[in-house]
């Protein structure tokens, strides 16, 4: 290997949203998740909508939003 070339390579804790930590080897000292194999539905068999930008909601806002006026549009006819 070369010298001076290659990154720090140590032990990583990551960080789970849950609550959950995975100690690891990497570059980083650190790294934040918002899912991990804890906490997934996949491997939980729970359903969990994972919305970290709140884009679920945005979505839900804008589409009953767009019905509601399709509807008032439709009886103002
Ligand atoms: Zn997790």
């Amino acid at each position: 290997m070369k010298k001076d070339i290659h990154p720090k390579y140590g032990e990583c804790v990551i960080t789970c949203a849950c609550g959950n930590t995975v100690i690891t080897r990497s570059t980083k000292s650190k790294i934040n998740v918002e899912i991990c194999s804890r906490c997934h539905p996949l491997y939980t068999g729970k359903q969990k909508i994972v919305d970290t930008a709140g884009r679920v909601e945005k979505y839900r806002k804008k589409y009953t939003k767009k019905i509601k006026e399709e509807k008032e549009e439709n009886e103002n006819k």
